[in-house]
C-alpha cells in the first residue's frame, strides 16, 4: 500500500457528485482506464490495492461499517464476471454513441457509471463486506485477464507457522497460502506487512 492510498477514496465522492454538477470531472475515469491498462500487464491488479479511489474508498470508508461477512464464492467465477464485463462496457459505448461526440454529455456518461457503480459497491461492502464490488468489478475483471500471474505472492514455508494472520487481513478474503497463483490478489502488501515470521513476499 502507498502512502496516499488511504486518502484516494475521496476521488470517488467528487466524481460521483460534484460530477453531476461539472460533467468534466467524469473524464478522470479516463485517467483511471489508461493508468490500470498501463499497470496490468506488468503487475496484475496491483492498481486495485494501491490507486483505486473505489478500492480506497472500501477499505477506509466502507469497511468502518461494513457487516463483513463472507463474500459468495459465485461471484469470482469467470462465468459471471465476464457477461458482467460485456455488459457494462456494451452499455457504456451504447451512451457514448448517443453523446454525438459533445463534450460535457460524454462526461456525463462517466459520472453516471461512476455514481451507480458506487452506489452498488457501497451497499455491497455495507451487507456482506467492503471489496465484495472488486470480486467482479469489469475493472478488475479486465486485470485479471491482462495480469496473468504477474507479481504473485511468495511463501517460504520453513518460515510460516501456520498463525492464518495473512488470511484475517486479506481484503478479498483470499486464504493467502493457498493464494499463491491467485490472480485477484491486488497486491494491497497486507498479508506481508502482518505476518510474524516474515515468510511471505511478491515475486518479481
Ligand atoms: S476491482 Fe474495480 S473498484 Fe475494485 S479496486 Fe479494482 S478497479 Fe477499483
Ligand atoms: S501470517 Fe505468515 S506465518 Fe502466519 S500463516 Fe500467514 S504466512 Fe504463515
Ligand atoms: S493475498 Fe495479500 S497482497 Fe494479496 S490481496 Fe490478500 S492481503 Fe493483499
Amino acid at each position: 500500500m502507498l502512502k496516499i492510498t488511504p486518502y484516494l477514496g475521496i476521488l470517488v465522492i467528487v466524481v460521483a457528485i460534484a460530477g453531476l454538477w461539472y460533467p468534466i470531472l467524469g473524464y478522470f475515469m479516463l485517467v483511471v482506464f489508461g493508468t490500470l491498462l498501463v499497470i496490468s500487464p506488468l503487475r496484475g491488479r496491483w492498481f486495485c490495492g494501491n490507486l483505486c479511489p473505489r478500492g480506497s474508498f472500501s477499505d477506509f470508508w466502507i469497511a468502518k461499517i461494513s457487516q463483513n461477512n463472507k463474500i459468495p464464492p459465485i461471484l469470482r467465477s469467470l462465468w459471471i464476471r465476464v457477461p458482467i464485463f460485456l455488459l457494462m462496457m456494451g452499455f457504456m459505448v451504447y451512451r457514448l454513441l448517443q453523446t454525438h461526440g459533445l463534450f460535457n454529455q460524454i462526461g456525463m456518461v462517466f459520472v453516471i457509471m461512476c455514481l451507480a457503480t458506487t452506489i452498488i459497491a457501497t451497499l455491497l461492502g455495507l451487507f456482506i463486506s467492503p471489496r465484495t464490488w472488486c470480486t467482479f468489478c469489469p475493472m478488475g475483471t479486465l486485470q485479471h485477464i491482462l495480469g496473468k500471474d504477474r507479481y504473485q505472492i511468495q511463501l517460504k514455508n520453513d518460515k510460516c507457522i501456520a498463525c492464518k494472520k495473512c488470511d484475517k487481513v486479506c481484503p478479498m478474503q483470499l486464504e493467502v497460502r493457498k493464494a499463491l497463483s491467485e490472480k485477484d490478489c491486488i497486491k494491497c502488501s497486507r498479508c506481508i506487512e502482518i505476518c510474524p515470521k516474515n515468510a511471505l513476499a511478491f515475486k518479481n
